[in-house]
């Protein structure tokens, strides 16, 4: 009960600063290796139709609170870092225990506010049509290997910090662009040849949302719910194909009820919802996802938890594929978990994403603790006042086992000690595949644009 009212505490009086969810700094090859927190991020996107290349133009302001070499990520080499308006050099490095690869600027910085601008290529998602004087391209992102947030495009910070980020999309080689945003942030035409787009403040580095296509190559529906909050919620169902886009807005409007009964109202500014290909899965941002059909519910649900309340890092993320599978599966409610034990969530503090095990062992785990919390109303009554608590903020497995704690006056360290940060006793689920989240090659990303 101490530990939650610190919590809370911590979190009030600091509402994005977030770097005390951060994983420990480190010693690299380099020298001290220090994580810090991003407070905004504009991104200059250039889509220069003659040499068929986009840019990035990144500014980045942040704040280190102890001295050292920052740590930031970007996949593609940069081609250009300037740290407080000087040329500097920046090494691709590993984490401690060889995890995960990010990026480490060489020269040291003060505790304190710095800027880092930084020049790269994008070269993933992109698509040139000449012919048209248009361009198809996509942030798209995954969570089940690591570097695929948005670090495959623009330099990024990790999971645990929250910040401002502003696109500012520009065409080159061309007097008029003719295009299509899909996003989940505020897009303003600045001029015939850009945009802005600016997303909320509480967002993480995988919560945009951005779908840019030729002007009206996609079948779009634009239509509002009306939120049990009283506000009314625009949302937009589009896809490559009218049918396809019309059997989106009636499940749509279902699900976001089926929600907002469950666990309250929508957190998010709007919903946009892409129609990708049966089989292709789905992949879920704040308030937008793009899937197919067959996903949609299950990544609707992340809206509330995944990208409503959000993982601080890899060893996090099993809660809301938990809760999500969870749901999938019938709100199922076990005396006993099915399994003698795993790691879900005991691996590495440098890990970056999700166990695919989250999908059998997560959800067989809260049908468990549903059955543990029926004397409390059960998992779902919890869930609903821990979404409302914690809307738009970045949590850990031990926030989420300290609420429930709390929530069910129940101490559930040996069945977290067992069944999350235990030993692994489960081969069984170790490689399985999740429908929901296919893992799509790059030919098969790049076709969805
Ligand atoms: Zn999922």
């Amino acid at each position: 009960m101490k530990i939650i009212g610190l919590v809370t505490v911590l979190f009030a009086a600091n509402v994005y600063a977030n770097l005390h969810l951060s994983p420990p700094d480190f010693d690299s090859a380099n020298g001290r290796a220090v994580f810090v927190d991003f407070k905004t991020a504009e991104y200059n996107i250039t889509y220069d139709t003659i040499n068929e290349v986009t840019t990035v133009k990144s500014k980045i302001t942040f704040e280190a609170k102890t001295e050292g070499k920052p740590l930031f990520d970007l996949v593609p080499c940069p081609d250009l870092v300037i740290l407080d308006g000087k040329k500097v050099k920046q090494n691709l490095i590993s984490f401690p225990g060889g995890v995960s690869k990010l990026r480490q600027v060489t020269t040291a910085v003060n505790p304190g506010i710095h800027t880092l601008e930084i020049e790269n290529i994008i070269d993933a998602n992109v698509i040139f049509h000449t012919d048209f004087g248009v361009v198809s391209s996509a942030f798209w992102i995954r969570d089940l290997k690591d570097r695929l947030f948005l670090e495959q495009y623009v330099p990024s910070n990790f999971e645990y910090d929250q910040y401002q980020m502003t696109f500012n999309v520009n065409f080159l080689g061309i007097e008029k662009a003719s295009q299509d945003f899909y996003t989940n942030g505020k897009v303003t035409k600045t001029s015939d040849v850009s945009w802005k787009i600016e997303f909320p403040e509480y967002f993480t580095v995988s919560c945009p949302f951005y779908h840019m296509t030729p002007k009206g190559w996609m079948k779009r529906l634009d239509f509002s719910y009306q939120s049990i909050s009283g506000r009314e919620i625009p949302m937009t169902v589009y896809s490559p194909w009218k049918r396809r886009t019309r059997k989106f807005k009636p499940e749509a409007l279902r699900v976001i009820k089926e929600l907002e009964a469950d666990y309250g109202p929508w957190g998010h500014d709007s919903f946009v919802g892409y129609g990708t290909m049966i089989g292709t899965g789905g992949m879920e941002h704040s308030g937008a996802t793009a899937t197919s059909f067959g996903a949609l519910d299950h990544e609707m649900l992340h809206s509330y938890f995944a990208k409503g309340v959000m993982p601080a890092n890899g060893n996090s993320g099993w809660i809301d594929e938990a809760i999500a599978s969870w749901r999938d599966k019938g709100y199922q409610r076990n005396p006993t978990t099915g399994f003698g034990g795993s790691d879900l969530g005991g691996q590495s503090v440098y890990k970056r994403n999700t166990d695919k095990r989250a999908y059998a062992l997560g959800a067989a785990f809260m049908a468990y603790l549903d059955y543990k919390l029926q004397d409390s109303g059960g998992l779902k009554a919890f869930l609903k006042g821990y979404f409302q608590t914690y809307k738009h903020q970045v949590i850990t497995e031990q926030h989420f086992k300290n609420n429930l704690e709390f929530f069910s006056g129940l101490n559930l360290d040996a069945d977290f000690g067992t069944y999350i940060w235990g030993t692994n006793s489960d081969t069984e689920h170790l490689h399985e595949t999740n429908l929901h989240h296919s893992a799509l090659t790059k030919d098969e990303l790049k076709s969805i644009l």
